[in-house]
């Protein structure tokens, strides 16, 4: 029997998880598992309601890491994690996407020569100024199997050097959770107060660095999308990064309204029914690729360039004078209509679980 170890810390990686964790149940005669999460989310709304949203177990072992500094967070997750894994052989590490607890844990895998599985491994913004793509870089110069969402992530990894047999072309384990939740989908509380209609609104998301970290530029980020939004309501779930600006910083918007972070339900129900999304986070421009609804990138740059050229995607920038014209485009209807990626299927976690299972046979 083969006992694989999962690692999630935050909020996308438990979206990342639920499918995997899903199929591991249905082959439980083959392969066991433990999770582990890391605490580096431990927020109700950005942690628990997805455990019960996703019908994800409980974590076999929380290691209550949150909070502090990136190499704070960084060192106690690997302290933690090696006790564990000292304590809990395993065969496999496997971590997913790439925040601070995947690099950490990988690392923590390595060094006790356990072998390592990164499951979006092998995408490449090749913006070092991000901390996800320092972790993406890390994670993949050590890991021993790659899951990979696109062709052009593999091509990434052969270009750095790793065997093209270590690295398999799965598809995408996000897509998969959004797949199995889209008739689940449900109005949040607000829908009605805000008299909500759809097509009629926008959503909105931010949390990067390059758009928060600067209030001057974080404030003419928000004033451009609310005096441009022909007057649609711009719903805007305020991740907890960004929260502490709201609290120490007065801002008066006709069009925006700000709301806590929704449930995965909520929050996708609130995507499928926009007129159009804006945002800086990279898995919501595979959601909005998979749904057909225009996407609006405030970044420079993206490590899943095929939201772009086969999806609903564009990036804009960062610079807040790109707005108005983006959403007058928006507006007028002539946003491009896109395609799905290859093996963007719903079945990737399927593939990934066959393919461990023979690697250990
Ligand atoms: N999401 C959610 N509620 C929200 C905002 C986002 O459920 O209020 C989901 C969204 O559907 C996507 C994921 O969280 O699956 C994206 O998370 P985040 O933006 O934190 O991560 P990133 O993609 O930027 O790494």
């Amino acid at each position: 029997m083969i006992n694989i170890t999962i690692v999630a810390g935050a909020r996308p990686n438990f979206i990342k998880i639920a499918p995997i964790i899903s199929s591991l149940i249905e082959n439980k005669s083959k392969i066991s598992y433990t999770l582990i999460h890391t605490g580096q989310h431990f927020d109700k709304k950005m942690s628990d309601t997805f455990f019960t949203q996703l019908k994800i177990p409980k974590p076999d072992i929380n290691l209550n890491c949150g909070g502090g500094s990136h190499a704070e967070q960084t060192s106690s997750i690997m302290v933690s994690f090696e006790k564990e894994l000292l304590k809990n052989k395993t065969d496999l590490v496997l971590v997913v996407g790439d925040v601070t607890s995947t690099m950490a844990c990988s690392i923590v895998a390595k060094k006790l020569k356990i072998r390592l599985a990164h499951v979006e491994g092998g995408i490449r913004s090749n913006d070092l100024d991000m901390p996800e793509e320092i972790n993406r870089l890390l994670t993949d110069s050590i890991t021993d199997f790659f899951f990979v969402t696109t062709r052009n992530a593999k091509k990434n990894l052969i270009r750095e050097g790793h065997k093209k047999n270590k690295i398999f072309f799965v598809g995408n384990v996000m897509i998969d959770t959004l797949l199995a939740n889209k008739n689940k989908l449900r109005k949040p509380e607000f829908w009605s107060k805000y008299n909500l209609i759809s097509g009629k609104y926008l959503l909105l998301t931010m949390h990067r660095p390059s758009n928060v970290d600067s209030i001057e530029k974080f404030r003419e980020i928000l004033n451009e999308i609310d005096i441009n939004s022909n007057t649609f309501k711009v719903i805007f779930p305020i991740h907890p990064r960004v929260k502490k600006m709201f609290i120490n910083q007065k801002f008066v918007f006709n069009n925006i309204i700000t709301v806590e972070p929704q449930g995965y339900l909520e929050f996708n129900f609130l995507m499928k029914n926009a007129l159009g999304v804006i945002t800086d986070s990279g898995g919501i421009t595979e959601e909005t690729t998979v749904f057909g609804i225009p996407c609006i990138t405030l970044r420079d740059n993206t490590e899943r360039p095929e939201t772009i050229s086969i999806g609903t995607n564009e990036l804009i920038g960062t610079d807040p004078k790109a707005i108005a014209p983006a959403l007058k485009k928006l507006f007028s209807g002539k946003w491009k209509s896109g395609n799905i990626p290859e093996l963007w299927d719903g079945n990737t976690a399927k593939r990934i679980v066959e393919i461990i299972t023979k690697i250990y046979s």
